[in-house]
Formats: structure tokens, C-alpha cells, sequence
């Protein structure tokens, strides 16, 4: 696939971003942990002329004369989400893991009604009540932290602020949280004071669906997932509920938030959603968590403050406050080195969120590239050497030279 040869002709300067672009993507280790290569048909259908159309409203009810294909598009992107996830009522229209929880929001809640989610500093997502965020601003919101000692989150607590503020919704999810979460807990928490449960499974979602993760689709009310994190493809939204339900949602998202829906991007979650049934998918998961596991025990065998002590999914967290170091200067050294992460606060940091004690690191990406246990080892190494070397140019430029190399063996976007 060549990715900008129509786009030279018309501009070069954008043309040669992205080639420069894809020359990062290709030569370093991207570990973000939010972040993953989709494939060659997600980006084709994405960068198709599906983008030309507007179709406002849902199949069969549509504002635009010639959706007929955009019908059929929409409805399979519905029934394979309804399938893979076993929701009752899907809409894929949401552009993104945000406004799918706005839309949620905004079909349930009245401004000014109660939220409660995950605090953002214990690894909380902005929209789960964060008052930077609009869910914050709209809504009376309440958080839950994690406990001090195990950074775990502690359903007590979380019950007792429910008692305390009988919320209307209840948000399960995190962006930066390592462990499962108990949504069967949450659902009785939410039951005791009457509230909804939205279960906002934006980072575990790929692993959901191949039994690796819990699944809340059994407990709670809606469930909300961006697509492009352990999902693997385009970067958008869905929201999936009960069928009691659809109908608040669906106008909450078009028209209530949304106008016309990205039909490119709703015919690449449809593709998305079919890989993510395959054998291959499941072990694509599968690898993911062995990577991730393994990379959180070498970090400790090398001394480093895993916390939690591991983790149960695709994500680490690592306190960086022993070793002396600031999230911030961690990133970038590693950034400098070939390794990309992101500096990332922990439960009660101290220090502000632009400079953070802590990073979170990810495998859905080396992991697409087929990487395993070998080179997490390798890795791990690299990490250690690096954080333990932060101001010397030469061990950074002779790691980045070391990281091109394995990623040269490992290609991805191969033509
Ligand atoms: N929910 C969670 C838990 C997330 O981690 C994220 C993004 O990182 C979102 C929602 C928002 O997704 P988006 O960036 O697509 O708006």
C-alpha cells in the first residue's frame, strides 16, 4: 500500500509528514499503551470514498437521498458489534471513546444529575467525570480513588461514596488501570443506590472479546469502547446497551451530539469487528497479555516499582519515584532511544500531570508486529538500561540503533 502518492501530487509538504511519520511508526517500539497499528483494509476502508457522503439518521431512516450502501455498511457494522460483544443494541456512530460516553450521558442524565467514576489521577478517564472534561462541567461528579497501599480500587469505598451520593451513573473503566475490574461488584454497588452502570471498557475491549479480560456486558447498563486501542481498529466509538435502552441512545448520539457519522470509519469498525471473531485475533490477544505479564516481571526482577505488582492486561504502570526519576524526563530519554511510552501520573502523585511520577507502558503494538517473549526480554533490557543512563547521548543513540535493527525484522506497513 503506498501511502501518499496521490497526496505528493497535491502536497508535498503533508505528503513528506507522513512519510516521516511512517518512518517513526516502522523504526521505533511504540508502546502506548492506548495505541496500535490498524491493518492495511482498516486504513483502505478509512481513506476510501465512503467519505464523501453524508448520512444522517440510521438505516432505513436516513436525512440524504443515496444511502442505500451506506445502509447496508451501517447494519453490518451493527450486527457483527452485537455478535463479537453480545450486546443487545449497538450504535457505531460515536466518533470517538468520548463522545460515545457524552452520548451516554447525555441520554440518561439531566445537567446537574450525579456521576461517580474512577478519580483521573487513580487512572480514570477525562469523560468519567474529570472537571476539565465536559462530563465534569455538566454533572455533579464524585471519585473513587484506588487504595494507598495496593492501588487496587477498593469496592467499599466505592460503595460508601454511592451511599453517600446516590449517584445516577456509576462508570467502570479506566485508561491506567493494570488489574481486572469486578464489574459484578459494580453492578450491586449501582443496584444498592439505584444507579445505572456504564462499564467503559475503552482499553480492555480487544482482550473482552477474547475471554481474557471480564466481560460487563452481563452487569451493566451500557457498555462504551473506543475501537482503536486493544480493538486494533480505526479510531473511533461505540456504545452498546440494553435494548430497553436504544432508543435514548441513538437520539443522544445523532442528533444529540453528533451530525452526520464517519461512514469510512463505521465501514473499517465493521471490518474491525469481523478480525476481531478470527483464531487469529485470539491469539493476537493472547500474546498481548503473555508480552505484557512478562514485561511487568522483568521490570520488577530489575528492581522497578511495578504497580500492583503486575498486571492483568495490556498495560503497566511504573513508579518511577524510587529510582529518582520524573515521568516526564523518563519519556523522553526513552522516547530518544526508540522506545515510545507515555509519562502517566500514579494514584496520589505529587507531582502535576505534565510532569507525573510515573509511566504506563503497553504491548498491543510490538505485539501486531509479531514480537514475543524474546524480544520483551530484550526490552525490558533496553528500558532498564536507558532509565538507569537518562543523560548519556551515546547508550540512547547506540539503543535506538539496536531497536531499528530487531524492528527491521519485525516489519510493519511492509510495501
Ligand atoms: N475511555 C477511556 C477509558 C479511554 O482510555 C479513552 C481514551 O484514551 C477514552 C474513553 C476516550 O477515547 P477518545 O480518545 O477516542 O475520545
Amino acid at each position: 500500500m503506498n501511502h501518499t502518492n496521490y497526496i505528493e501530487k497535491v502536497d508535498k509538504e503533508i505528503a513528506e509528514l507522513i512519510k516521516k511519520e511512517l518512518k517513526r511508526q516502522r523504526e521505533k517500539l511504540l508502546m502506548i499503551a492506548s495505541e496500535n497499528y490498524a491493518d492495511e483494509a482498516i486504513l483502505q476502508a478509512q481513506g476510501s470514498i465512503l467519505t464523501n457522503k453524508y448520512a444522517e439518521g440510521y438505516p432505513g431512516k436516513r436525512f440524504y437521498q443515496g444511502c442505500e450502501y451506506y445502509d447496508e455498511i451501517e447494519n453490518i457494522a451493527i450486527a457483527r458489534a452485537k455478535k463479537l460483544f453480545g450486546a443487545e443494541h449497538v450504535n457505531v456512530q460515536p466518533n470517538s471513546g468520548s463522545q460515545a460516553n457524552q452520548s451516554v450521558y447525555l441520554a440518561m442524565l439531566a445537567p446537574g444529575d450525579t456521576i461517580l467514576g474512577m478519580n483521573l489521577a487513580a487512572g480514570g478517564h477525562l469523560t468519567h467525570g474529570a472537571s476539565a472534561s465536559s462530563s465534569g462541567k455538566l454533572y455533579k461528579t464524585f471519585s473513587y480513588m484506588v487504595d494507598k497501599e495496593t492501588y487496587m480500587i477498593d469496592y467499599n469505598e466505592v460503595e460508601r461514596l454511592a451511599l453517600e451520593h446516590k449517584p445516577k451513573i456509576i462508570v467502570a473503566g479506566a485508561s491506567a488501570y493494570p488489574r481486572e475490574i469486578d464489574f459484578k461488584k459494580f453492578r450491586e454497588i449501582a443496584d444498592k443506590v439505584g444507579a445505572y452502570l456504564l462499564a467503559d471498557i475503552a482499553h480492555y475491549a480487544g482482550l473482552v472479546v477474547a475471554g481474557l479480560y471480564p466481560d460487563p456486558m452481563p452487569y451493566a447498563d451500557f457498555v462504551t469502547t473506543t475501537t482503536h486501542k486493544t480493538l486494533k481498529g480505526p479510531r473511533s466509538g461505540i456504545i452498546m446497551c440494553k435494548e430497553k435502552y436504544a432508543k435514548q441512545i441513538n437520539s443522544a448520539v445523532f442528533p444529540g451530539m453528533q451530525g452526520g457519522p464517519l461512514m469510512h470509519t463505521i465501514a473499517a469498525k465493521a471490518i474491525c469487528f469481523k478480525e476481531a471473531m478470527t483464531p487469529e485475533f485470539k491469539k493476537y490477544q493472547q500474546q498481548l497479555l503473555v508480552n505484557s505479564k512478562l514485561l511487568a516481571s522483568e521490570l520488577m526482577a530489575r528492581g522497578y516499582k511495578v504497580l500492583t505488582g503486575g498486571t492483568d492486561c495490556h498495560l503497566i504502570l511504573v513508579d518511577l519515584r524510587p529510582n529518582n526519576l520524573t515521568g516526564k524526563d523518563a519519556a523522553i530519554a526513552l522516547d530518544e532511544a526508540g522506545i515510545v511510552i507515555n509519562k502517566n501520573g500514579v494514584p496520589f502523585d505529587t507531582q502535576s500531570p505534565f510532569i507525573t511520577s510515573g509511566i504506563r507502558i503497553g504491548t498491543p503494538s510490538i505485539t501486531a508486529r509479531g514480537m514475543k517473549e524474546k524480544e520483551i526480554k530484550l526490552i525490558a533490557g533496553w528500558i532498564d538500561t536507558v532509565l538507569k543512563n537518562i543523560a548519556d547521548v551515546r547508550v540512547k543513540k547506540n539503543t535506538a540503533e539496536q531497536i531499528k535493527k530487531l524492528c527491521g525484522k519485525f516489519p510493519i506497513y511492509k510495501c
